[in-house]
């Protein structure tokens, strides 16, 4: 099946519109006066269009990392002076190379591992090392924040600025990984997380009296009967929703105290997140003699981010009918698709493994290198499958830093970026061996080598 075909079938489940060959709007030659959207009237070619969406795409991803290391007060020279070449490189009629693009993207993935290492190296300076945390999911008496997004710099600082205020502060989704932090877990009134991937905050935040803060991407228009008690920090903005300023919480505070208190009421789950490199590897002697004993088969990293459609239903599937002799590691809010699952543990090292926030990709690509160097392998000759769920663009930055990396065979799902077309998708396939999520047992079955699934 052609990338074409499969993304259309997939986009026809999720009642998604067919795509055009190419969306252009960016100069005044512009196919009536609109768009060029079948070739450029400038003769960009389709693909080279999307060549570019693609860069553009990527650096997004890129500068969400970058903004983030800033508020932690790292600025890397490095990062921003690739940033300029690429944002430039898509300005109009500056560069018709299909190939350089390609490059480009490679290029921007190096830089996205670079600013994602330096994030985490930030985190655990200011925060300390995370470890394996149990998360409560559910309310305890009392008054409280929910803060959604990725920001731990903005969290610590609420958390500060809350203390001894008797306001509980609780995570949603990307902020799940704070928990695991010691330098964040010592606030007693940091008392758990709520809700599930970032498009369940309508639902979460009306059935809930609680203020909320919203620290990066994946916040949501508010609904009116929480927008009065929705706040924003950082690059976050809302319409008619008050923006937070240089730290100063008191606004939100006041409106966080003029609310009823929550009633105690016990989560469904207890989640476990803050597998940090040292955490996982710290058991590498004893998964190594699990792998030699064929206690363990094989390993799955199963991340990225979540959406509501339809077809991100795979990703749960495929977890739920993994064998019990293999691991799965995970990260991003893509791992609330099946992080309540009990998958229990091999001989003491856990069936699932939540590495943290998606820049924690890195952490996942330190912990197979070195699993590799103890098998004495290559990265791609480890038994490891990645299988990637991309919602926007800061998953697209991380598949490019994997490729950049040299990882070959990724599953990406569920549906194929639209702007990739077929041409792409060849280049992908042919270097890269990408390949698209079909059926979780069949997905399954081939990763792990069953005969049949052939
Ligand atoms: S840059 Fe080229 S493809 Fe884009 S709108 Fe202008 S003429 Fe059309
Ligand atoms: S993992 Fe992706 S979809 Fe989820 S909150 Fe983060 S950026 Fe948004």
């Amino acid at each position: 099946m052609s990338s074409a075909q499969w993304t259309d079938d997939k986009r026809k489940d999720d009642g998604m519109k067919d795509e055009l060959d190419m969306f252009c709007n960016q100069c005044s030659q512009a196919a009536h006066g609109e768009a060029c959207t079948t070739i450029g009237v400038c003769g960009k070619q389709p693909t080279l269009a999307r060549l570019q969406d693609n860069l553009s795409y990527t650096i997004k991803g890129v500068a969400a990392f970058s903004y983030h290391l800033r508020e932690l007060g790292v600025v890397n020279e490095e990062i921003d002076t690739f940033l300029t070449k690429a944002v430039y490189s898509t300005l109009t009629n500056v560069n018709f190379s299909s190939e350089d693009f390609i490059a480009l993207a490679l290029e921007a993935g190096r830089i996205n591992a670079l600013a994602m290492r330096l994030l985490k190296d930030a985190h655990i300076e200011a925060y300390g090392e995370p470890g394996p945390t149990k998360v409560q999911t559910g309310t305890v008496a009392g008054r409280g924040i929910i803060v959604t997004g990725h920001s731990l710099k903005a969290l610590e600082e609420l958390l500060k600025a809350t203390e001894d205020t008797g306001i509980n502060i609780y995570t949603h989704s990307e902020m799940l990984p704070a928990h695991a932090y010691p330098g964040l877990k010592k606030y007693k009134h940091l008392v758990g997380n709520l809700g599930k991937a970032w498009f369940d905050q309508k639902q979460l935040f009306s059935g809930h009296e609680i203020a909320v803060l919203g620290t990066s991407n994946c916040v949501l228009l508010p609904l009116e009967k929480y927008r009065d008690r929705m706040f924003t920090i950082g690059s976050a903005r809302l319409p008619d929703v008050k923006h937070i300023e240089g730290y100063d919480f008191s606004p939100l505070i006041e409106v966080a105290k003029s609310l009823p208190e929550l009633t105690e009421m016990a989560g469904e789950v207890e989640l476990t997140t803050g597998f940090s490199a040292s955490a996982v590897l710290g058991l590498k002697d004893k998964i190594k003699s699990l792998v030699d004993e064929g206690k363990i088969r094989h390993f799955f990293l199963v991340g990225g981010c979540d959406s509501p459609i339809k077809s991100m239903d795979y990703y749960r599937q495929f977890v739920k009918a993994l064998p019990n002799d293999t691991i799965v590691m995970t990260l991003a809010c893509g791992k609330f698709r099946f992080n309540d699952l009990d998958l229990g543990d091999i001989e003491g090292v856990p069936r699932l493994i939540d590495l943290g926030q998606c820049n924690d990709a890195i952490v996942a690509v330190d912990i197979a290198g070195a699993l590799a160097e103890a098998f004495g392998v290559s990265l791609n000759e480890l038994p490891l499958t990645i299988v990637l769920s991309w919602m926007e663009q800061k998953a697209v930055s991380i598949l490019w830093s994997l490729l950049a990396l040299g990882v070959k065979g990724i599953h990406l799902g569920p549906v194929a970026p639209p702007w990739v077309n077929d041409d792409i998708m060849a280049v992908l396939i042919k270097e890269y061996d990408i390949r698209l999520t079909s059926e979780a047992q069949l997905d399954i079955d081939e990763a792990l080598g069953v005969a049949n699934a052939l």
